[in-house]
């Protein structure tokens, strides 16, 4: 409320800090997120009107709204803001994305070389300027309505269903943020650039984490799909995907078909496992002899059975 009001998110206080980094501090990371991704309207709408000799302004000023949309979501799974622009028909055309997208260009730039530099916002406006431009050239070359965007973004691949063509694209994005000498981007380089594609942390979760200063994703089960927070159904044959409602599920399932059988063949074993596991722990607990004799068998276990059993013993 005090954002929407004209509070500054990049003032600082007396001990040098700004609100984002005086809420991280006391744990306050949902209070973080939503200060670092604040960006008022107000700030939107100077590119709504014309700046001097400009015949018309930058930014027509009915795309600003469904923009700043864009801009204040804190969710940057790039498919989410895909869907954001095929859902408004104000802004799934290509000359209305290239303007959206040079004022973000122009907002980056912007905060990089102001007094208080805020390379947080400016990572985000250059992301969002990425995916913009990739909406661009997916509508000059097909006329699917970004359909096609979507589809190779959620593509996973055979073995085990991992988006590689999302995860390509997003490393790009950070790689071509123009700025080289931003501590922000050698970070994200350091944290993205060792690990290999498919492995764990993705370039989404560097970025976020980055931007939205959203740390784990223990706390909540997020769409497969588009990522969005509080997903709640699940797929009813694997059981190993989330989504947030039937249209991401419908979205996902052209390319979760071809694993959705293997991640219920693995889960199945697992559960097998694990039961197996607590048989063998309900039969010892109740026979204390067995108990002794066991234990000083060599048992061979896995070692997700192995794990298990140190832990209730
Ligand atoms: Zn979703
Ligand atoms: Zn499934």
């Amino acid at each position: 409320m005090m954002l929407d009001a004209g509070a500054e998110t990049d003032v600082v206080n007396s001990v040098g800090r700004t609100a984002a980094q005086m809420a991280a501090f006391v744990g306050q990371h949902d209070c973080v997120t939503v200060i670092n991704n604040f960006f008022s309207r107000a700030r939107l709408d100077y590119y709504t009107k014309a700046q001097g000799l400009e015949k018309e302004p930058k930014l027509p000023p009915k795309l600003a709204g469904p923009l700043h949309k864009i801009i204040m979501s804190t969710n940057l799974n790039p498919v989410k803001m895909v869907l954001l622009v095929k859902e408004n028909p104000l802004l799934a055309s290509p000359s209305a994305l290239d303007k959206c997208r040079r004022v973000m260009e122009l907002i980056c730039e912007k905060c990089m070389k102001q007094r208080d530099m805020n390379e947080v916002l400016a990572m985000k406006m250059h992301y969002i300027s990425c995916v913009l431009a990739k909406c661009v050239s997916f509508l000059n070359e097909r006329d699917d309505q970004l359909d096609g965007l979507v589809k190779s973004l959620l593509k996973g691949r055979d073995s085990d269903g991992f988006p590689v063509y999302q995860e390509k694209f997003i490393r790009e994005c950070v790689r071509k943020f123009p700025y080289c000498d931003a501590t922000l981007l050698q970070q994200l380089v350091r944290s993205i650039a060792p690990v290999s594609i498919g492995n764990d942390p993705t370039a989404l979760s560097v970025l976020t984490q980055a931007i939205t200063g959203q740390v784990g994703f223990m706390d909540a089960e997020f769409c497969t799909t588009c990522g969005d927070k509080g997903a709640q159904k699940r797929c009813s044959i694997c059981k190993m995907v989330t989504y947030c409602g039937q249209a991401c599920q419908k979205l996902h399932w052209f390319t979760h078909k071809k694993v959705c059988k293997k991640l219920e063949e693995q889960r199945e074993e697992h559960q097998a496992q694990s039961n197996q596991v607590t048989g063998w722990l309900t039969s010892v607990t109740k026979s204390p002899r067995l108990c002794t004799h066991l234990l000083n068998l060599e048992l061979n276990i896995s070692h997700d059975s192995d794990q298990l059993f140190k832990k209730v013993m």
